[in-house]
């Protein structure tokens, strides 16, 4: 398997996921045009992409989804409640799948299954994506979860067997609570079904370092207010410096908001 962010945070997210020959992208909150230039520049043909997965309704996952679409002439999978508020960025695209969070399906050499995140939207949800690995000889699975006000107990679990997660780390509290945005959007991103703190990633990270599988763990969705790279990578490692050995061997990356991430290979 292996997986790159084409884009990521609130002026547009998009992710590319592939294993054999099966190729999806999750999310489309950015043209269409930028998309198939990114997978070209990965050397991923477009009309191999298999499907288009949406997490959620919000405009910078889902805007650009039935342009998408019908350049690259594949389903949409989206979650049945959020259906009826997507069918505007859908645009009459006539090739759309429903899925329920906790029911997992495939699509080619891949399975997904949509887990249910607390996020202010209707039907929010991130992915466990598993697949085979890049060396042909073993399963490896992949979490995309970029936004969710809080990571509970239950996603905490689910998410031990992930080898990598791409995990929001949206801000740092200091700068938000002193940064320029309202009262009431402070409030809105920091409550629980908001959107995720330098601090709370760093905390799942390193519990999953410590207790479960993951190898790699690429901080996403970013502020451009309220949040620098240098400051959430330094949250989470801070939090890793403190753990025996096995957060050492922890891939950290982070993903830009106006061009890809680097590829990664499991
Ligand atoms: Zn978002
Ligand atoms: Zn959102």
């Amino acid at each position: 398997m292996r997986f790159c962010l084409l884009a990521s945070g609130s002026s547009g997210n998009c992710a590319y996921v592939g294993a054999g020959s099966t190729h999806i992208l999750v999310d489309a909150g950015i043209s269409a045009a930028r998309v198939v230039r990114e997978l070209e520049a990965l050397g991923v043909r477009p009309d191999a992409i298999r499907a288009l997965l949406i997490s959620h309704e919000h405009g910078d996952h889902s805007s650009g989804a039935g342009a998408l679409a019908a350049r690259l002439n594949c389903p949409v999978y989206v979650g049945a409640r959020a259906y009826p508020l997507l069918r505007r960025a859908l645009g009459g695209w006539p090739h759309i799948k429903t899925f329920r969070a906790g029911e997992p399906f495939a699509i080619g050499d891949l399975v997904v299954e949509p887990v249910r995140v607390f996020h202010d939207a209707v039907d929010p949800c991130g992915f466990l994506i598993e697949g085979p690995s890049h060396s042909g000889d073993g399963r490896v699975s992949l979490g995309l979860f970029t936004d969710l006000g809080t990571v509970h107990r239950p996603l905490l679990e689910r998410l031990m067997g992930c080898d990598a997660l791409v995990l929001e780390a949206n801000h740092d509290v200091e700068m938000l609570l002193s940064g320029p945005y309202s009262w009431e959007l402070k409030q809105r991103v920091r409550s629980p079904v908001g959107h995720l703190s330098n601090e709370a990633a760093a905390e799942a990270i390193a519990a999953l370092a410590r207790h479960g599988r993951l190898k790699v763990a690429v901080l996403a969705h970013l502020s451009e207010e309220n949040n620098t790279p240098e400051l959430a990578l330094a949250a989470v490692r801070a939090r890793l410096d403190g753990l025996p050995s096995s957060g050492e061997g922890l891939r950290l990356g982070w993903a830009p908001r106006d061009r890809r991430s680097e590829l990664i290979e499991l």
